[in-house]
């Protein structure tokens, strides 16, 4: 009796099992497709100077134009990508159409950098600094400067000694580095120890409650004291209001980026906006 239940029981459980793996397929096989088919999409949200009011540049953020669900955001796929091959193929779509894109605004005459997310997986391949060189040689005009990499401190995946070479490589073509996310990750201070970025970016974790709560902002006084001692610069993101800007800047960060300036947004907004900006920019003194 014991034996047939725990019987059934398994076969409950294999049948659950197979449905979760069968949905996963079916959803890598329609991520493949959108690849090929090309329905992926870049927005770009706009970092700018908070003293003198400039626009720095724009963070590419990932999106699916889905035929039938319409735009989705990258917390509703990119999950299920998660260390699989296809992450890195999405990930180099996403560097290759991003420095198309901040080639042809500096063929414009712009001087913004364009700021990509860049997966664990995909820094860790053999080669990623020489690819990487290869694929700014395919742009003309374009140099390490015009774009920056952000990882997350959380997709380090223990192999800090790897990532730490990595960006040593990537410096030498003038790729400076973001540390996103600072402080969610198990070890973020180990990581800023060990991983010399240019960018500690403050998750807006931390910024989002600033005005109201202590602790928080105790938070964000200690990262900019650290930011400090490390001799690194310091965006926010999440910057949702004038009033947290202002209180950023009190407290030495000089730059942000968040929906109180602009959402993220197609590419053929970016001027518009940038005019906009510009007409009125958030500027402390
Ligand atoms: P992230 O790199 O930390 O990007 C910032 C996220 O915060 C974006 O969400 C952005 O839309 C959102 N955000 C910006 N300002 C505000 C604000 O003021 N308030 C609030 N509530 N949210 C704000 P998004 O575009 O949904 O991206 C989520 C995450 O997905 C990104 O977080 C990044 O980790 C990942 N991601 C996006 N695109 C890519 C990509 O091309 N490659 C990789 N590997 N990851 C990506
Ligand atoms: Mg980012
Ligand atoms: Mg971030
Ligand atoms: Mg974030």
């Amino acid at each position: 009796q014991a034996k047939q239940l725990g019987k059934n029981r398994c076969q409950l459980f294999d049948i659950e099992l197979d449905h979760r793996l069968r949905g996963q397929y079916e959803t890598l096989t329609r991520l493949k497709q959108a690849l090929e088919q090309d329905e992926f999409r870049l927005f770009y949200q706009p970092k700018v100077n908070l003293h003198t009011g400039q626009v720095m540049g724009f963070e590419a953020l990932i999106r699916w134009q889905h035929p039938e669900r319409g735009l989705l955001a990258p917390a509703l796929f990119l999950p299920a990508l998660d260390q699989h091959p296809l992450e890195v193929e999405v990930s180099h779509w996403v560097l290759r159409t991003a420095l198309a894109q901040a080639a042809s605004w500096k063929a414009q005459g712009h001087d913004w950098t364009v700021s990509v997310n860049i997966c664990a997986q995909h820094l860790q391949q053999p080669g990623f600094a020489d690819q990487l060189e290869e694929y700014l040689h395919q742009f003309p005009g374009l140099t390490g400067q015009d774009i920056e990499l952000e990882i997350l401190e959380s997709s380090i995946l223990g192999d800090i000694q790897q990532a730490s070479r990595v960006i040593r490589q990537c410096q030498r073509l003038n790729v400076r580095f973001a540390l996103d996310d600072f402080g969610t990750g198990y070890s973020s201070l180990a990581y800023l120890k060990q991983l010399p970025t240019h960018w500690i970016k403050i998750d807006q974790g931390f910024v989002r409650d600033m005005l109201n709560d202590q602790d928080d902002l105790a938070i964000l006084q200690g990262i900019m004291g650290l930011a400090q001692a490390f001799e690194r610069e310091v965006i926010a993101e999440g910057v949702e209001t004038f009033a947290h800007a202002k209180a950023l800047f009190a407290l030495g960060c000089l730059y942000a980026q968040g929906y109180g300036i602009a959402r993220p947004m197609p590419v053929d907004q970016v001027t518009d906006w940038v005019l906009g900006w510009q007409a009125q920019p958030w500027s402390f003194h």
